[in-house]
C-alpha cells in the first residue's frame, strides 16, 4: 500500500470530470466568534452530501473489471460514495452497515442503486460480513481506509483548499479512519509546508487518535453519536500518513453539536456531526487560532433524524 502526492495529481484528472470544486467561504459573524479568519469548505455540497465521493469516483475509475462490483463496509458516507461511483460506472456494489444506521443514508445508497445489507451493533461486525460476502461472491472488498486510490481522491480536496490559499496558517480536519487528514498532510507538505494540518476526533470513539498518539494500530469503543467519526479502529495506511500531523485534538459529542448550530447560525449550512468536528475544534481552542487563517473542513451534510431535531433546540 503506497500513496503520494503523485497520486493526487492523476486523482484530480478524475474527480474534475464528475465534480465541480466546492465552494470556500469565510462568514464575518463565525470569524468574530472564533477571534479568527475562518474558511468553511463546503464538502457538504457534494452529491452524496460528504466528501468521500471523490475517492468512490477514483477508485472506481482505476479498476480495470469494474463489472466485477464491489462490496464494502461503513457508517454511511463512505457507502453513499461507493454506491455513486458504482452507479456513473454502470458497477454492481453491496455495503453492509451497522443495524442501528441513519436511515437517511440508508435510503439514499440505495437510491444511488446499491445493496445495502444491515448487520451487527458495530463497524467491525459490518466488516466481518463485508469479508465474508466477498469471499462468497467474488466481488472486490474496498477498505474504508486502507485503500490507495480513496486517499488519491480525497486527497483533491485539499488541492483545492491550498492551491486557493497557500497562505494558511493550519487546516482543521475530522478524522474517522485518517484517510482524508491522511491525504491532507501529504498535499500540504508539497502545496504549503508553513500549513499545520491538524485532526479531530470525537473523545467518545478514539481510536485514530489514540492509535496515533500510541503508534500502534488500536481498536477502541464506539460511544459517539457522530456516525462519520465512529470506526472504532485504526487503519494502517492513512496512520502511517497522520504522523505528520502537527497536532491531534479530541472533542466532546456536546461541543460538536454546539459547532453543528453555530454552523447552521453562522454559515447557513447544514453539517452533519463529523463536518462540524473540525470547527468544534477551533471554537474550544480559541487561543490557539486567534488572529490565524484557517480553513475548517465541513466534511458532510448528512445529519440524522436526531441531528435534525438537535438544532431546532
Ligand atoms: C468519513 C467521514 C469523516 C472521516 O473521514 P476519514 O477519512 O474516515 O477519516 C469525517 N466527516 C464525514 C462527514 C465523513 O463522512
Amino acid at each position: 500500500m503506497e500513496f503520494s502526492y503523485a497520486a493526487v495529481e492523476a486523482a484530480r484528472e478524475v474527480v474534475r470530470r464528475y465534480l465541480p470544486p466546492t465552494p470556500m467561504w469565510s462568514y464575518p459573524v463565525l470569524d468574530r466568534r472564533a477571534g479568527a479568519t475562518v474558511l468553511v469548505k463546503h464538502e457538504n455540497t457534494q452529491p452524496v452530501g460528504a466528501f468521500k465521493v471523490r475517492g468512490g469516483l477514483t477508485l472506481l475509475a482505476s479498476l480495470p473489471d469494474p463489472q466485477r462490483g464491489t462490496v464494502t463496509y461503513s457508517t454511511g458516507n463512505h457507502a453513499q460514495s461507493m454506491a455513486y461511483a458504482s452507479r456513473v460506472f454502470g458497477a454492481p456494489c453491496t455495503v453492509v452497515m451497522p443495524a442501528a444506521a441513519n436511515p437517511g443514508k440508508v435510503a439514499a445508497i440505495e437510491a444511488w442503486g446499491a445493496e445495502v445489507v444491515l448487520t451487527g451493533d458495530d463497524l467491525a461486525a459490518a466488516e466481518a460480513h463485508a469479508v465474508k460476502l466477498a469471499e462468497q461472491t467474488g466481488a472486490r472488498l474496498v477498505s474504508p481506509g486502507d485503500t490507495p486510490e480513496l486517499l488519491a481522491g480525497v486527497g483533491t480536496v485539499y488541492q483545492e483548499i491550498l492551491e486557493a490559499r497557500p497562505d494558511l496558517d493550519a487546516i482543521v480536519v475530522p478524522i474517522g479512519s485518517g484517510s482524508g487528514a491522511a491525504a491532507a498532510t501529504v498535499v500540504a507538505a508539497v502545496l504549503a509546508p508553513g500549513c499545520a494540518v491538524i485532526g479531530v476526533q470525537s473523545a467518545a470513539s478514539p481510536a485514530a487518535h489514540d492509535a496515533w498518539r500510541e503508534k500502534t494500530l488500536v481498536t477502541r469503543p464506539n460511544r459517539t453519536r457522530v456516525e462519520g467519526l465512529a470506526t472504532g479502529r485504526a487503519f494502517a495506511l492513512p496512520q502511517h500518513h497522520l504522523r505528520d500531523l502537527a497536532d491531534f485534538r479530541l472533542v466532546t459529542d456536546d461541543q460538536i453539536a454546539a459547532a453543528q448550530r453555530v454552523l447552521a447560525r453562522d454559515a447557513h449550512t447544514l453539517a452533519e456531526g463529523a463536518g462540524a468536528a473540525a470547527l468544534a475544534a477551533v471554537l474550544t481552542d480559541p487561543d490557539r487560532f486567534a488572529g490565524r487563517t484557517i480553513a475548517v473542513v465541513c466534511t458532510g451534510g448528512n445529519a440524522s433524524p436526531a441531528e435534525l431535531a438537535d438544532l431546532a433546540t
